[in-house]
């Protein structure tokens, strides 16, 4: 008999019928001879919905009172999905993350999941019932809720099949898989049949939102495969792992594009030691994430500084590095945020080179200008025109995907 850790994200318990449907995927699961352990989001925009609710009472609600008001959604679905389970004659019993075990630190609306106590959901099993689990919410030692940041109920599943020593974990969504490519953009896009943690955490931090990100390095790090399928339709899925069979002799897995990018440039920066340390520390210090650097060389005893920032930060690093212009100099400071970021991703371009060229040679047929670049093992970024990354897509997957 297996083990099977089984998670729904919010639209596939969406309402009636989807919970049913639900409950349907799990008694077979169960019928076929395994115990189940079954992960739930809150119902299709509930947690948006909630997000609004306090939106109406105050700008500024405490973190703490965010996490009691978001943790209920999901508390919603294990208590109807387990009825749905008894309707169908399935013994089950829903958990909600502190039942569950899931002790966190105290970082509310972000907590860190510090230690997984399953005795509870151990002993559920050990009385033949499917156990439901509330995703996305734990408990601190102050024994307030928490909750692990959106998106956190693939980390929960993943949390979970590592403790248990689950034999398979199953992240049911509303896409049948991942596909190297945005399927509703690129018509020709292919949905994988396997992909690595490396790449698919490349893909999910460009915007391809299947997984969440942290549930990719969980998985990761305790070495859980992932099966990423469709609550809708029974077919094949993705499988996530550390190696991938690459049977299909795939370059490339995916083509992303991310619009969530500002370039900011600092012009005619001094060219002696210290200044790239001043301007990068500076922003540091406030924590703004940079992506993509660009140091040109010197040039009559100056350099330029061009960099990436989320487009959310934008404001913020510009007005550190102002702050802090004194301490490096520079002429001038410039954003701009109508660029895109479009990347090619694949463990494969490790051994095999010439994917730079033929990623430029596409875009280059496509007539579209790059402005910086930037590549590491399995990744290959360009920054371009927001107005032309969508085409830019086409075009490269075009190439890597027939
Ligand atoms: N319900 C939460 C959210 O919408 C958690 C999740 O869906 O995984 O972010
Ligand atoms: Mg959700």
């Amino acid at each position: 008999m297996a083990l099977i850790v089984q998670k729904f994200g919010g639209s596939s318990v969406a309402d009636r019928d989807r919970v049913f449907n639900v409950a349907r995927i799990v008694a077979a699961t169960r019928k076929a001879g395994n115990d189940v352990v079954v992960v739930v989001s809150a119902q299709g925009d509930t947690t948006d919905d909630l997000i609004a609710k306090a939106a109406e009472i105050t700008s500024e609600p405490s973190r703490r009172e965010m996490d009691m008001l978001l943790a209920s959604g999901e508390q919603i679905s294990i208590a109807l999905l387990a009825m749905a389970l008894s309707v169908l004659g399935v013994q089950a019993v829903s958990l909600t993350g502190w039942q569950a075990g899931f002790i966190t630190d105290r970082a509310y609306s972000k907590a860190r999941i510090r230690r997984l106590d399953t005795e509870r959901v151990e002993s559920e099993l050990a009385r033949n019932r499917v156990v439901v689990v509330a995703g996305f919410q734990g408990m601190n030692r102050l024994e307030d809720i928490t909750t692990l940041g959106r998106g956190g109920s693939d980390t929960s599943a993943v949390a979970l099949a590592a403790a248990l020593h689950a034999d398979r974990c199953q992240i049911y969504t509303d896409v049948e898989g991942v596909y190297t490519a945005d399927p509703r953009k690129v018509p020709g896009a292919r949905k994988l049949e396997q992909i690595t943690f490396d790449e698919m955490l490349e893909l999910a931090s460009l915007g391809a939102q299947v997984l969440n990100n942290r549930s990719v390095e969980l998985a990761k790090k305790y070495g859980v495969e992932l099966e990423v399928l469709s609550s809708l339709n029974p077919v094949p899925g993705t499988i996530v792992k550390e190696v991938a069979d690459d049977m299909e002799g795939m370059l490339i897995k995916g083509v992303a594009k991310d619009t969530d990018v500002a370039v900011i440039s600092i012009m005619e920066v001094p060219d002696v030691p210290g200044m790239s340390f001043k301007v990068f520390g500076a922003l540091a210090s406030r924590n703004i994430n940079v992506d993509i650097i660009l140091q040109s060389t010197g040039r009559g005893g100056n350099k330029d500084l061009i960099f990436t920032v989320p487009l959310g930060e934008a404001e913020n690093a510009v007005e550190v590095l102002k702050e802090n212009q004194p301490r490096f100099g520079g002429k001038e400071i410039k954003v701009e945020k109508n660029y895109a970021k479009v990347s090619v991703v694949g463990a494969g371009m490790q051994s095999n080179p010439g994917v730079a060229s033929r990623m430029f040679e596409a875009l280059f047929e496509a007539n579209v200008n790059i402005h910086m670049i930037s590549t590491s093992e399995i990744k290959i970024s360009v920054i371009i025109d927001e107005k032309e990354a969508d085409r830019a897509v086409s075009a490269i997957h075009g190439v890597f995907i027939p």
